[in-house]
């Protein structure tokens, strides 16, 4: 737990949120945002800052209930398909600093714009395979 965490605040009961889902390592609740109806995190409840911080351990923990969750949406509440998004450093447009995954219930014609087109890349495929490949 961190004390300055508003996440951690939240799986302590000290801040409300509108919970979806909770295990023991797990919970997934409603994104204040309303932007998207629907719009859920999913966080661990060990603090972790994100994917660049979280052990592996915990991390499989979330990604399972990303799918449950995801597999709930789709199989029990009329929703088609997810979107599922991360942001891990500020670089990245991280703001809250507890590993989440956002995820987006959608529907056909839903007109969310979670995917943007936005093309910025100025370097060839092969020179980014020389950069970024496993030697
Ligand atoms: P990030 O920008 O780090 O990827 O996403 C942080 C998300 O946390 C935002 O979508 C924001 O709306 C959400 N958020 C921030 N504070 C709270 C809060 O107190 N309660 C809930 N439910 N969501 C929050
Ligand atoms: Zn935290």
């Amino acid at each position: 737990m961190s004390d300055n965490c508003i996440f951690c605040k939240i799986i302590k009961g000290e801040m409300p949120s509108y919970k979806i889902y909770e295990d023991e390592h797990t919970l997934a609740f409603l994104d204040i945002s309303k932007d998207v109806d629907g719009h859920t995190l999913v966080i661990p409840k060990t603090h972790a800052v994100n994917v660049l911080d979280i052990t592996e351990e915990n991390y499989l923990n979330v990604v399972k209930t990303v799918k449950k969750v995801a597999e709930h949406y789709v199989n029990n509440c009329g929703y088609e398909g997810v979107n599922i998004l991360n942001a891990s450093d500020a670089s990245a447009g991280q703001s809250v600093f507890h590993l989440h995954f956002h995820l987006f219930p959608r529907c056909s014609g839903d007109n969310a714009n979670l995917w943007p087109k936005n093309a910025v890349a100025t370097k060839s495929l092969e020179e980014m395979q020389q950069v970024l490949a496993f030697r």
